[in-house]
C-alpha cells in the first residue's frame, strides 16, 4: 500500500468514525408502522417489514392512501349513480308506452342484473369512502372494517339474489 493510499484510508476511517455521531442526531423517532402486505405492525424506526421485507407504511402514508380511497370511492358512487339515474329515466319513459313496457317486463331479469351491477359498484365505492375516511382520521388501517365490509357486501349480494329468486 502506498503512502497516499494509507493517508486516504486514514481520512476515510476518521470520517466513518464521525458518521455515527451525525446519524444519531437525525435518528428517526419510532412511530407506528404497518406492513400493508403481511399486516405486521409495530412502533419502530425500521422502515422495512421484519417479516416480509416490504416497505412499511406510516400514519401519514396511510392517510395519503385514505384520501386516494375517498376520491376513488366518490368517483365510483357518482359515476355509477349517474348512469343508474340515466338508465332509470330511460326506463321510466319507455314504461309509458305499453309495447315497450311489455318488453321491459319480459326482460326484467336482465334489468335486475344491470341494477345489481350498479348496486355492487356503488357499494364498493361507499366501502372505499368509509375505509378511506377511517384512515384519514386515525392514520391507520382498520382490518375489521376492511374485511367486514367485504363480508357485508357479499351477504347483501347473496340476499338480493335469494329474494329475487323467491319473488319469481
Ligand atoms: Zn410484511
Amino acid at each position: 500500500m502506498t503512502t497516499s493510499q494509507v493517508r486516504r484510508r486514514t481520512i476515510i476511517f476518521a470520517l466513518m468514525n464521525e458518521t455515527p455521531k451525525s446519524l444519531d442526531d437525525v435518528t428517526v423517532t419510532p412511530v407506528l408502522r404497518e406492513c400493508l402486505k403481511c399486516n405486521y405492525s409495530a412502533v419502530t424506526d425500521q422502515t422495512a417489514c421484519p417479516q416480509c421485507g416490504r416497505k412499511m407504511a406510516t400514519a401519514s402514508s396511510i392517510r395519503g392512501r385514505g384520501i386516494f380511497l375517498i376520491v376513488v370511492g366518490l368517483f365510483l358512487v357518482a359515476f355509477m349513480g349517474g348512469i343508474a339515474l340515466f338508465v332509470s329515466n330511460l326506463l321510466a319513459d319507455a314504461m309509458k308506452d305499453p309495447t315497450s313496457a311489455k318488453r321491459i317486463t319480459d326482460e326484467a331479469a336482465t334489468f335486475f342484473a344491470i341494477y345489481l351491477i350498479f348496486g355492487v359498484v356503488i357499494a364498493f365505492g361507499l366501502r372505499s369512502v368509509v375505509i378511506g375516511t377511517w384512515q384519514v382520521i386515525f392514520g391507520k388501517r382498520n382490518k375489521v372494517l376492511i374485511y367486514g365490509m367485504w363480508a357485508i357486501l357479499f351477504l347483501i349480494i347473496i340476499a338480493v339474489g335469494f329474494f329475487y329468486g323467491v319473488s319469481k
